[in-house]
C-alpha cells in the first residue's frame, strides 16, 4: 500500500473519556471513530486490523471442524417469548419495532435463533454433532459503554453453537474448542490464560472464559503457579477449601457494619456515595431481617446482574436463593461490587435467617472473599467467618500457591446443555427412532475487543507494539525527501515492489513527510519492521532497519533484509 494513496488519519489529542492506553492509541492512530456512545466506525486502517483477527478466528474454527454461516442481527420477538428471555435478558437487549408495529431486538447473541435453525434442519442423530459459527455484529445495550471498542454496544463476536446427541459428545467438541482457542490466542500473540467461570444462572457444567493478561482488565483471576489452576472471581466458591485464614479486620470494617434499613443507610454505612450506586434491593427476609445487594454501575461483571436487579422493586421480598437466582439469575452470594480496590463483600443484615449457606463473592484488590458460608438455619450473619484468601495461599488442587492477575474477557466457552434446545423443543431422533432433545455448547471470542485487549498488553510511549500475526502491514518503507532525490525514490519504490512481491505485507510511506513525523506515524501504527531509504544509506549501500520493539536501528543490506 502507497500511504499516500490510503487514509491514515493520526491525531496528536484525545477526548478526555479515553482512560486507557487502547482507547487513546485507537484514536490516535486513527484506527476508530466514536459516532455515540458504543459505537464506533472502524476506519481503513482500523479494518485492516480487526480482519486480521477476523481471519485467524475463522481459520482456526474451520480448522477444529465448525461450520461457517450467518444469521441475521434483527431478531423475532416470539422468539425469545418462546425461552423466556425476552423479559429475563434485561436492559442490554435493545428491543426495536418495525412499522407494522411488530417487535424485535437487535442480537446480542443467538442461542435462539440457532436454535430455531437446528431445530427445522436438524432431524436425525445422524447430523450429529455439528457446530455452527458465524462472524457477525452484535449490538447490547451496555449500563456504560467504555474504553472504546472494548466495552462497546456494538461488536463483532464470533459465535459459535454446537449441537449434540450426548453428554460425551458435547464434551469432545468443547474440549476441541478449547484447543482451538488456545491455537488462536497463541498465534495472534496474546499472553491469555484460560480460567474456569462460573455457569450461574444458566446452569451449565462446565464453563472456561480465556483472559488477555493486563493490569487495566476489569476481571480479576486467581492461579495456581504450581498447576493449571485458574479462575476468574465468580467462580468464588471453587477455592472455599482452600480458605484457612480470616480476613484482616480492615479489609472487613465496612461489612461488620450490621443493620440496613434503607438505601440511605448502605450508602452511608459503607461508604459508596449514591451516583457509584447503581442498585439497591434490600430483600426482606421471613423474620423482618433485611439482606441488602447492593451493585455498583461502574464494573461490568455485574451488568446482567444489575439490569435484572434494576427490574426489581426496592425491598423485594426473595426468601430463598432459589428466589434470588430466578429473579437475579445468580446466586446471591454473586451479587456484590467484585474486584475493586474498595469493594465489598454482599452485606448481610444480622437478622435476616433465610440466607444460610452461600458463599459471597466480593472481592478486594488481590484477595478473594470466600466462606462466608452459613450453615443452613444458622442466623446470618458473623462477619468473622468471612475469610480471605490471599495470594501465596495454596491452590485448592493442592498444587502450587495462588496468584492474582487481572484479565480481559477475550473468549468464552460454555457447555449449556440441554437448557436451549429443551425450550424451543429441538430434538432429533436417535438410533432408536426416539425422539431425544439435543445438548448444545455456545463458544464465543470477541473479535473486535481482541484489537483492544492487545494494545492494552503491547504498548510503548511511542505507541503500539502489533504483534506480527495482528499488524496493519508487516513492513513500512520509509523515504526521506523523495521529491528531492528522485534515485531514492526509485529504490524505495524497487524495495517496495520487492517486498510485496515476495508476499510481504508492506506499506511504503511516500508522502514526503519529515522524518520525524513520518517515524512518529509508523511507530504509533505499531508496524512491527521499519526500514528508512536515504540518500546517505544508498551511497553507503545500507538501509537503516529498525525492528518496532527494538531500541537502535541498524544498517543491513537490501538482501539482508529481504532474509528478515
Ligand atoms: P463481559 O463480561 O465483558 O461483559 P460477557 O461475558 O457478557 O462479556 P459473552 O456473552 O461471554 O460476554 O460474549 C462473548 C465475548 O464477546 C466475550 O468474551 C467478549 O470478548 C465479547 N464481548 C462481550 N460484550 C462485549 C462488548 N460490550 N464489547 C466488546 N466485546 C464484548
Ligand atoms: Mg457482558
Ligand atoms: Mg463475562
Ligand atoms: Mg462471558
Amino acid at each position: 500500500m502507497r500511504l499516500s494513496q490510503f487514509h491514515l488519519a493520526t491525531v496528536k489529542e484525545v477526548p478526555a473519556e479515553a482512560e486507557i492506553a487502547s482507547h487513546q492509541l485507537m484514536l490516535r492512530a486513527g484506527m476508530i471513530r466514536k459516532l455515540a456512545s458504543g459505537l464506533y466506525t472502524w476506519s481503513p486502517l482500523g479494518l485492516r486490523v480487526l480482519r486480521k483477527v477476523e481471519q485467524i478466528v475463522r481459520e482456526e474454527m474451520n480448522r477444529a471442524g465448525a461450520i461457517e454461516m450467518l444469521m441475521p442481527s434483527v431478531q423475532p420477538r416470539e422468539l425469545w417469548e418462546e425461552t423466556g428471555r425476552w423479559e429475563k435478558f434485561g436492559g442490554q437487549l435493545l428491543k426495536i419495532k418495525d412499522r407494522k408495529e411488530q417487535e424485535f431486538c437487535y442480537g446480542p447473541t443467538h442461542e435462539e435463533v440457532v436454535t430455531d435453525f437446528a431445530r427445522n434442519e436438524l432431524k436425525s442423530y445422524k447430523q450429529l454433532p455439528v457446530n455452527f459459527y458465524q462472524i457477525q455484529t452484535k449490538f447490547r445495550d451496555e449500563i456504560r459503554p467504555r474504553f472504546g471498542v472494548m466495552r462497546a454496544r456494538e461488536f463483532l463476536m464470533k459465535d459459535a453453537y454446537s449441537f449434540h446427541l450426548d453428554q460425551a459428545s458435547l464434551a469432545e467438541t468443547y474440549e476441541a474448542m478449547y484447543q482451538a482457542y488456545t491455537r488462536i490466542f497463541t498465534r495472534l500473540g496474546l499472553k491469555f490464560r484460560a480460567v474456569q467461570a462460573d455457569t450461574g444462572a444458566i446452569g451449565g457444567n462446565a464453563s472456561h472464559e480465556f483472559q488477555v493478561l493486563a493490569d487495566s482488565g476489569e476481571d480479576a483471576i486467581v492461579f495456581s503457579d504450581g498447576s493449571d489452576y485458574a479462575a476468574n472471581v465468580e467462580k468464588a466458591e471453587a477455592l472455599a477449601p482452600a480458605v484457612t485464614r480470616p480476613a484482616p479486620a480492615t479489609a472487613l470494617q465496612r461489612a461488620e457494619t450490621p443493620r440496613v434499613r434503607s438505601v440511605e443507610d448502605v450508602t452511608r454505612h459503607f461508604g459508596i456515595t449514591a451516583d457509584r450506586v447503581l442498585k439497591t434491593v434490600l430483600v426482606r427476609g421471613k423474620d423482618g431481617g433485611l439482606v441488602a445487594l447492593c451493585l455498583r454501575g461502574d464494573h461490568d461483571i455485574n451488568e446482567v446482574k444489575a439490569a435484572k436487579l434494576a427490574e426489581l422493586p426496592d425491598e423485594s421480598v426473595l426468601a430463598s436463593e432459589e428466589e434470588i437466582l430466578a429473579a437475579v439469575g445468580t446466586r446471591p452470594g454473586f451479587i456484590g461490587p467484585v474486584g475493586l480496590p474498595d469493594s465489598i463483600p454482599v452485606i448481610v443484615d444480622r437478622s435476616a435467617a433465610v440466607l444460610a449457606d452461600f458463599v459471597c463473592g466480593g472481592n478486594a484488590n488481590d484477595a478473594h472473599y470466600t466462606g462466608a458460608n452459613w450453615e443452613r438455619d444458622a442466623r446470618i450473619t458473623r462477619v468473622e467467618d468471612i475469610r480471605q484468601v490471599v495470594a501465596g495461599d495454596p491452590s485448592p488442587d493442592g498444587h502450587g500457591q495462588l496468584r492474582f492477575a487481572r484479565g480481559i474477557e477475550v473468549g468464552h466457552v460454555f457447555q449449556l446443555g440441554s437448557k436451549y434446545a429443551q425450550a424451543l423443543d429441538a430434538t432429533v431422533l436417535d438410533d432408536q427412532g426416539k425422539k431425544q432433545v439435543m445438548l448444545m455448547g455456545c463458544y464465543g471470542i470477541g473479535v473486535s475487543r481482541i484489537v483492544a485487549a492487545a494494545i492494552e498488553q503491547r504498548h510503548d510511549e511511542a505507541g503500539i507494539l502489533w504483534p506480527e500475526a495482528m499488524a496493519p502491514w508487516r513492513v513500512a518503507v520509509c523515504v526521506i525527501n523523495p521529491k528531492h532525490a528522485p534515485d531514492v525514490n526509485a529504490a524505495a519504490e524497487s524495495l517496495y515492489n520487492e517486498l510485496v512481491a515476495r508476499g510481504i505485507e508492506t506499506v511504503w510511506d511516500d508522502r514526503g513527510l519529515r522524518p520525524g513525523a513520518m517515524f512518529a506515524d509508523m511507530e504509533l501504527i505499531g508496524i512491527p519492521h521499519r526500514v528508512v531509504v536515504s540518500e546517505r544509506g544508498l551511497g553507503a549501500g545500507t538501509l537503516e532497519y529498525r525492528a518496532r520493539d527494538a531500541a537502535e536501528s541498524l544498517a543491513i543490506t537490501r538482501d539482508e533484509l529481504l532474509e528478515l
